[in-house]
Order: structure tokens, then sequence, then C-alpha cells
């Protein structure tokens, strides 16, 4: 083994050592050794790390230390270091999963991130929707595809984030402290600015929000409601970014915002609406399909919600072409005093921000029965 093939930073060449594979601090100078080779001292079979140290742990150090070199030149190859034979099979493969099966439930509870139960329950009773908790408790776990779990298994050349092109793009810096996505959250109707000490994890965020006494129960559900439909929001405009889009500029943070409270307006209405519906009757549901305004009209969409209780309001306004096109939307959180004042509110939106962009002839749709004549009036 002569490590002229093998890369330093993409190979798993380091025996007995988990993950295998160095992990580096980012950026590194242009002239960094590449493969292992470089830093064999063949002369005095010693390793020479001074051009990497800067950039390794004392643990990878060690790890490089404890291999020995070998005298012969011979070309490198491909091992399976758990058999004999060095060679690989599904058999010894399934063996050696389950003998460290063992041990890795031993090891779970003091070296492993384990996820407080209260995270789990907070993400499964959230009020949103099924693939959204899904897509939750994915990230909390660690599941979902981000470049710098790809680069930890090997798939992608490098774990920085394809945007702010600065940190490696983490599920906490992807979600909030990316300044893309940290700008989707402060333009969104919470207004929220992440801060990097906040985020160890995200798990313990959640669990930090559980407990901050700042806010009741009800306000607790609601930004856990509205946390998962914006990163739910920020997950999609960077999937389709770095998957089906990328020559393209991204939407901005404000539209990817808007969609969100959007989104939260509408489940919070269709919730609600659907527990009057059992409260009150059986009505069975009338489905309501979109229908696309004549050619040279807008249409104006809008909704609103309110809480009795807090008055508290969320109104939101998208405007579609007669080709569904989605041209613009904006939403708000604010406080009213009935149903009829925030309905009226989201339709006075939407006239605004249609006069805002210079749209003249325009359709308004609410299913609001009492809101409509206001603006007539
Ligand atoms: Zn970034």
């Amino acid at each position: 083994m002569n490590g002229n093939t093998i890369n330093i930073w993409s190979d798993t060449w380091l025996p007995q050592y988990d993950p295998g594979y160095l992990r580096a601090s980012f950026p590194m100078p242009l002239h960094t050794p590449t493969v292992v080779a470089e830093l064999m001292d063949k002369h005095h079979h010693t390793w020479d790390l001074s051009k990497i140290r800067a950039f390794i742990s004392s643990r990878d150090a060690q790890a490089i230390m404890a291999i020995p070199i070998s005298n012969s030149d011979l070309p490198d190859r491909l091992i399976w270091p758990h058999t004999m034979n060095e060679r690989y099979s599904v058999k010894f493969r399934y063996y050696y999963l389950m003998k460290h099966k063992k041990n890795q439930v031993v090891m779970k509870a003091s070296s492993s991130h384990v996820i407080d139960s209260n995270v789990c329950f907070r993400i499964w009773n959230c009020q949103t929707l099924p693939k959204i908790k899904i897509f939750l408790w994915r990230s909390v776990n660690g599941f979902l595809p981000t470049f710098k779990i790809f680069f930890k298994h090997k798939l992608c050349q490098s774990p920085i984030c394809p945007f702010c092109k600065e940190q490696p793009e983490s599920i906490e810096h992807t979600l909030f402290l990316c300044p893309r996505a940290a700008k989707v959250w402060f333009a969104s109707c919470i207004a929220y600015r992440p801060l990097p000490q906040d985020f160890t994890s995200l798990d313990s965020w959640i669990l930090d929000l559980r407990l901050c006494e700042t806010f009741n129960l009800e306000e607790k559900g609601w930004i856990i409601t509205h946390f998962a439909f914006t990163s739910w929001a920020i997950w999609k405009t960077r999937c389709t970014m770095v998957y089906d889009n990328s020559n393209s500029c991204p939407p901005s943070p404000e539209l990817t915002a808007s969609l969100a409270d959007r989104s939260v307006v509408e489940f919070i209405s269709l919730v609600s609406s659907k527990e009057n519906r059992n409260h009150f009757n059986n009505t069975p549901v009338i489905s309501h399909q979109w229908v696309n305004p004549p050619v040279g009209t807008v249409k104006i969409n809008c909704d609103a919600a309110w809480d009795k209780v807090s008055n508290a309001t969320f109104d939101g306004v998208v405007i579609r072409d007669h080709t569904g096109i989605l041209l613009d939307g904006i939403a708000h959180c604010f406080q009213s005093l009935s149903v009829v004042q925030a309905e009226c509110h989201a339709i006075r939106s939407g006239l605004e921000l249609a006069h805002v962009r210079g749209f003249t002839n325009v359709i308004v749709e609410t299913d609001s029965k009492d809101g409509l004549p206001c603006p007539s009036n």
C-alpha cells in the first residue's frame, strides 16, 4: 500500500476509527495535501502531518500515527477489514451489523445525541399536515439529505451550503441560520430572528421553546405550527433550487415567507371550520374547485382566521393570473374584534396589493359571506 490513490479527505482509510475518514475544518488552502502518500515519510517509516496538522483534530492525528507504514510499494487496494480474507460479502456484513448493533445500544445513552421524548411528542401533536410532521421528525433525527449528511456518507464532494457557501449545510443551518433562511423567518408574520447560540441542535431549540414561560400554551402551539410550515417552505425552496432549477434565481425570502404564512392561515381556517362543522352539525363538505379568471384578469383569493379568545387574527392573500400562475401574495398577523373585521381586512389587503402591482381588472374571491359587501360600500 503506497497511498498514492487514497484521498485523505474523502476516502475511508483510518482503520478502527469512527467514522474512518478525516473531518477537516474548512476552508483549506489550495496546496493542502490530498493523497495519503504525501503524508508518508517513507525513508524513516513515519508520518509527516505538519502540512495538515492545522486542519485536523488531535484525535485524527493519533489515528493516523497509529497506522504502520508498509515497507512495500504495492498499489493501494480496497479491502473489507472485518474478515480474514479481506473480501466483502453480504453474509459477513450482516454478522458485522448484528454484532455492532448490540454495542451501539450500550453506547447510545452516553455518547450519542438522544432526542428528548418531549420533542417527539410536540412534533407528533403539532397542528400541521402529516407530511410536515414526518419532515420535522426526519429533521430532528438527522435524516434529511443535507450536504453535510451527504458528505458524511461520502455522497458529495463538499458539505458547504450551496447558497451562502460559508458554512456546512446542517439542518439547523438550512432551516434557520443560512442568511437566506434567516430572511424568510424575519419576513414571516412572526418576524423571528434566529441566533446561532440558540441552535446547538434543532431538537434542543424545540425543547427550549416548550420550556419558555413567555408564551402561554396556545401561543406555543401556534408558534410550533408556524415553525412547521415555514421550515417546510424553506426546505421545499431549497430542494427546488438544488435539484430542479439551480440555474434560475431563487424565489425571494418575502415570497417564501408569504406562502408559508398563507399556508398557516389556510390550515388553521380548515381545522377551525372542520371543528365547527363537527360541533354544530354533520353537513357534508362541499369541495370548492378554484376556477381560472378570464384572460386579462387577475383573481385575488383572500382569507382570514380569527381567534375569539385572544383576538389574534391572521390573513393571507394570493393573486393569480388567468393561467393560475402566482403573481404575488402577502400575509399579516394583527388583532381584530370580529371575524367580519378580519375578513374585511383580508379583502382590503388583496385590493391594496393589486393596486400597488397595477392590476386593474380584478376578481375577488373569498369564503366570507359578511366581508364582501364592505369594499363596495
Ligand atoms: Zn447557507
